[in-house]
C-alpha cells in the first residue's frame, strides 16, 4: 500500500535562502501528523511543497502514490491555509454555496443533484453550522470560515485534510471544540496533517511529529518526539549554539 504523502529528500530555497534541507518524510493513511517549529522555520513552505503548490529544487513528492505533478484528484485534499481563515477571500459566496463547491469535482459539469445538495447539509451539519447556511464566507468568524473549508473538503469526499495554523485568532472554546471536531475526522479515517504552533495541542492530539527548523528534527510517533531533544533543538530553547549533521 502506498503512503498518502511521501516526500524524499526534498531540499527548496527562495532565491539563496535556503527553507528546507534534505527533508524526508511519509504519512500514512489514518495518521494525523503534527507539524511543529519555530517561526520562519519551513512548515508552509512544506506543506505547500507537498500539496504541489511549490515544486522543491531537490528531491521527489508523492501524493497517493502518483508524483505530485501529475497528480489530479484534487477533491481528495481539503486545505486551509492561513489566509482563507484570516481573510475569507473576496468572493460573496454563501457558506452553503461554499460548501456545495466541494461536489463541483464530481459532478463534471453537470448541475448538482439532490443527493449532492444532501451531502453538502449533511457536511454543514456535521462541523455544526448549518444555522450559517445562508450567512456570507466573508462576513463570518475566523472559527465559523474554518468550519465552512473544513465542510467543503467533507463534501467533496476528501481523505486528507491539510491545516495551517487553523486556530489563529479563535478563542479558547471555540479551539477546544475545533480540535475535538479534528479528532473526530480522523476517527472516520481522514488524514490529517495540522501545522501548529501549539505544542501541547499537538502532543495531545496527533499520532506522529514532524519536528523542522529548515532540516527535520525529529519525525516519528508522538511518545519518541516526547522522550526526545528535538524540541529544544529544533526551538534553540537550550540558550546554546545547536550543532547538528545530517
Ligand atoms: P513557517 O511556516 O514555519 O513560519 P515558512 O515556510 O513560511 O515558515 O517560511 C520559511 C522561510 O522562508 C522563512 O525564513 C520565510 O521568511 C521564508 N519565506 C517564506 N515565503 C517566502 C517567499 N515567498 N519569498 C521569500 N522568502 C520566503
Amino acid at each position: 500500500m502506498s503512503s498518502v504523502v511521501d516526500i524524499q529528500n526534498v531540499s527548496f530555497a527562495y532565491g539563496e535562502k535556503p527553507a528546507l534541507e534534505d527533508v524526508s518524510l511519509t504519512v500514512e493513511a489514518g495518521d494525523f501528523l503534527g507539524l511543529i517549529g519555530p517561526n520562519g522555520s519551513g512548515k508552509t513552505t512544506l506543506l505547500h511543497i507537498m500539496l504541489g503548490l511549490h515544486s522543491p529544487d531537490e528531491g521527489s513528492v508523492e501524493l497517493f502514490g502518483e508524483p505530485v505533478d501529475e497528480f489530479d484528484d484534487g477533491e481528495r485534499i481539503g486545505y486551509v491555509s492561513q489566509q482563507a481563515t484570516s481573510q475569507g477571500g473576496t468572493m460573496p459566496v454563501t457558506v452553503r454555496e461554499c460548501v456545495r463547491m466541494g461536489r463541483f469535482a464530481h459532478v463534471g459539469h453537470g448541475r448538482l443533484s439532490d443527493a449532492d445538495k444532501r451531502i453538502a447539509e449533511e457536511a454543514l451539519e456535521t462541523v455544526d453550522i448549518a444555522n450559517l447556511a445562508d450567512q456570507r464566507i466573508n462576513q463570518l468568524s475566523g472559527g465559523q470560515r474554518q468550519r465552512a473549508y473544513i465542510a467543503r473538503a467533507i463534501a467533496s469526499e476528501a481523505d486528507l485534510l491539510a491545516l495551517d495554523e487553523p486556530t489563529v485568532g479563535v478563542d479558547a472554546e471555540s479551539r477546544d471544540a475545533f480540535y475535538q471536531l479534528l479528532d473526530s475526522l480522523n476517527d472516520s479515517g481522514i488524514t490529517i496533517v495540522l501545522i501548529e504552533h501549539d505544542i501541547g495541542v499537538v502532543t495531545d492530539r496527533a499520532d506522529h511529529v514532524a519536528c523542522l527548523n529548515t532540516t527535520l528534527y525529529h519525525h516519528g510517533d508522538t511518545e519518541s518526539f516526547v522522550e526526545s531533544d528535538a524540541l529544544s533543538e529544533a526551538y534553540g530553547t537550550t540558550g546554546t549554539v545547536v550543532h547538528h549533521h545530517h
